[in-house]
């Protein structure tokens, strides 16, 4: 990798750019925690919205969205990121309970407060990198609220396409323990060559028994999608032009690659888990989540 850790995502934090969208996601979750059949409650999520002037006047409850669950954007698209923030809470939780993993890292964390509320064992490490404007907008927030994180919390500023692996190994990361690693809602927006990166990162860093989920889109031509009402409403609703910010060049196999690494992988549809959780957006026609999925990785244990 090339560059250094100020690359151009502007210093906008959650302002603009690729940051806002840390803001859209966190909308959602807080609607999503108001919901009667909420799949994920985020106590936090509200806080980061009404405290940042790019999001004044977002809906923070299911009562405030106009047209409800027919909304695209506030309704089925937030739908899609409670479904999400519910199956990778219970796949980092599972990890650290069940399979062993000693930290975690948020790859792309953006206003995730998973480690201020999910129960973690006691000894574990969280560590969250993301751009360094955006870290800091979450600390003014969560000390504003004197949030205390449930296990040790170590934020690593830095770019993504940068040579990140230095920063995190600094900030106190222990490859000879083992890690549950999240790229949540980030790949699409890296160049292939940072998910490359990325993906080769994870293996080199990862000790046996490691895990890992990320999020990946597989249609061949994203643009084909580009009157859908999900992408549509996002643009005209909130600014955010999404296909403007989705990295436009063909994608690393990376579940492959892994796969070529040792690593056991399965792949979902979100659809998978609407059913087993019988709440979430389903298919629908011109439907911007269709080549969405969420892969789970496992490393062997030697
Ligand atoms: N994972 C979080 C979640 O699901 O709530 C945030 C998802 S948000 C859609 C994407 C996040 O990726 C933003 O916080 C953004 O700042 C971060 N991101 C995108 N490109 C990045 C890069 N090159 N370096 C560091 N962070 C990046």
């Amino acid at each position: 990798m090339t560059g250094t850790a100020h690359l151009n995502t502007g210093a906008e934090g959650v302002a603009g750019g690729v940051g806002l969208t840390a803001l859209m996601v966190a909308a959602a979750r807080a609607i999503e925690t108001h919901r009667h059949d909420s799949l994920a409650r985020d106590v936090y999520a509200e806080h980061f919205v009404l405290a940042a002037p790019a999001s004044a006047g977002w809906p923070v409850r299911p009562r405030q969205v106009e047209d409800g669950d027919a909304n695209p954007l506030w309704g089925r698209f937030a739908r899609y990121f409670g479904l999400r923030t519910r199956v990778l809470d219970d796949f980092l939780l599972r990890s650290v309970h069940e399979g062993g993993a000693r930290q975690v890292v948020l790859l792309g964390a953006g206003l995730d407060s998973r480690a201020f509320r999910l129960d973690w064992p006691t000894g574990r490490v969280i560590f969250e990198i993301d751009q360094e404007e955006v870290l800091a907008f979450k600390h003014q927030v969560l000390g504003g609220l004197s949030a205390t994180p449930k296990a040790a919390r170590v934020t690593v500023p830095i770019d993504l396409r940068a040579d990140w692996a230095g920063a995190l190994t600094g900030a106190g990361f222990d490859p000879a323990a083992p890690t549950v690693w999240l790229a949540e809602g980030l790949l699409f927006y890296l160049p292939g060559t940072a998910e490359t990166y990325l993906i080769d990162t994870v293996h080199r860093l990862s000790a046996g028994g490691s895990a890992l989920a990320y999020e990946v889109k597989l249609e061949k031509n994203l643009l084909d999608y580009r009157d859908s009402p999900l992408y549509t409403a996002t643009k005209h609703q909130i600014g955010i032009d999404l296909l403007n910010l989705f990295d436009g060049e063909p994608r690393p196999d990376s579940a492959g690659d892994l796969g070529s690494k040792g690593w056991s992988t399965s792949v979902h549809t979100p659809f998978d888990f609407t059913h087993r959780h019988g709440c979430g957006p389903l298919p629908e026609p011109n439907d911007a989540l269709e080549g969405n999925r969420w892969v789970f990785a496992d490393k062997p244990r030697r």
